[in-house]
């Protein structure tokens, strides 16, 4: 694994280590004003110290390599490129409010290796940074100014891209304070979807520098062996460990508008049956308030599974629902162009061309 690059309030520090605190804010603040394109509208800023910095610092930490558009309009994937050339991909996805929801990755490649997922199969390159991270929303806004006939407005985030985000904890948080910080985009339109890294997860309970975001957790399984064949990081005792966390966490962050999602991903013949329905409505029902978010699995390539068949995925709402449990589907968006949920593999070259 190689290191993520340094970032930029830290390369601005190195450069300039007499600086006061307060310039780190102003440049910050100037990456997020849509008027300002680059150093030279910083005007803050000292002429000397503009023109070191647009030698030194690029005005943004990732740039396009190449953006697909799925034929429906409703959802684009970029592929980017980092300052030390590796490439990582992003997601601009059509939202039921008619906005934008930006699909964002944390990692290059990811190391948990659940079975259904291209960026598992990946392995993990390296981190990103918060820069590369926070930046993604920066890409997608101009990518949406330069294209006027769309709707302009971002309205969620949700960290669902390439990579597990609780391992990259700093740099995801870093990240959303900056958009707190910075954008109009509030905490609970925010959410961090995790494989469910149970000691990072405690952590968060009693770090005050947690952001107040939404955390979905991807369960997959209601039972431990079972959850293992297709998430091996399963830890031992990890559904008792969960529930009492999500009971924990209700009792410290949770309210009306913080509550816990499992995302539950259904594969045809895997974690699709009536039983293993049942077996989640018990979960569920010991983890005090939480929803169930069922995502239908979107192929990868190379991979032997395949999605519940549309009488399958309504006969497992129906169990839940017929227990009271509050349970969404996730709408398959840009299967077209591999940017659905899990397909996110880099099959496209630098220059460009699409290899897979
Ligand atoms: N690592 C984090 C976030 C990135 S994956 C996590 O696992 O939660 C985002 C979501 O896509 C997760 O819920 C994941 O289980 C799901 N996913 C992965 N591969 C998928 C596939 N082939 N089809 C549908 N959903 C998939
Ligand atoms: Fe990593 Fe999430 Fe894919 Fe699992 S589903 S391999 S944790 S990105």
């Amino acid at each position: 694994m190689t290191a993520a690059p340094l970032n930029r309030h830290d390369h601005f520090k190195k450069l300039f280590p007499k600086e006061p605190k307060f310039r780190i804010k102003q440049i910050e603040k100037a990456y997020f004003t849509q008027s300002m394109k680059g150093w030279d509208d910083v005007t803050t800023l000292g002429k000397e110290m503009r023109s070191v910095l647009t030698k030194e610092i690029p005005w943004i930490s990732c740039k396009s390599v190449s953006v697909l558009s799925s034929k429906t309009g409703d959802t684009h994937k970029a592929v980017l490129e980092g300052l030390d050339g590796e490439l990582f991909e992003t997601v601009l996805m059509a939202n039921n409010r008619d906005q934008w929801t930006i699909c964002v990755s944390s990692q290059i490649g990811c190391a948990m290796g659940c079975v259904f997922c291209a960026t598992g199969a990946m392995g993990l390159k390296r981190d990103l940074s918060s820069d590369e991270i926070a930046d993604q929303f920066r890409f997608w806004r101009q990518f949406l100014l330069d294209r006027p006939e769309l709707n302009q407005r971002i309205s969620n985030v949700v960290f669902m891209g390439m990579g597990e985000p609780l391992v990259n904890i700093e740099n995801v948080k870093a990240a959303i304070k900056t958009w707190l910080d910075y954008t109009d985009i509030g905490p609970t339109r925010i959410t961090v979807s995790t494989v469910g890294v149970l000691p990072v997860l405690q952590e968060i309970l009693t770090d005050p520098d947690w952001p107040a975001v939404r955390i979905a957790i991807s369960l997959h399984s209601p039972e431990e062996e079972s959850r293992r064949k297709i998430v091996p990081t399963t830890a031992p005792k990890f559904h008792e460990k969960l529930a009492r966390w999500t009971r924990d966490y209700q009792g410290v962050l949770g309210n009306r508008r913080h509550h816990i999602t499992f995302e539950y991903t259904l594969i045809a013949g895997v974690n699709d049956n009536a039983q293993e329905a049942k077996e989640l409505v018990k979960f569920v029902k010991r983890c005090g308030e939480a929803k169930v978010n069922v995502i239908p699995l979107n192929p990868v390539m190379g991979k032997e599974f395949s999605a519940s068949s549309r009488q399958g995925i309504e006969e497992f709402k129906k169990v839940l629902l017929d227990s009271n449990i509050d349970v969404t589907e996730r709408k398959t968006m840009g299967q077209d162009i591999a940017a659905a949920c899990g397909q996110l593999a880099l099959k496209i070259k630098k220059d460009g061309e699409v290899v897979g």
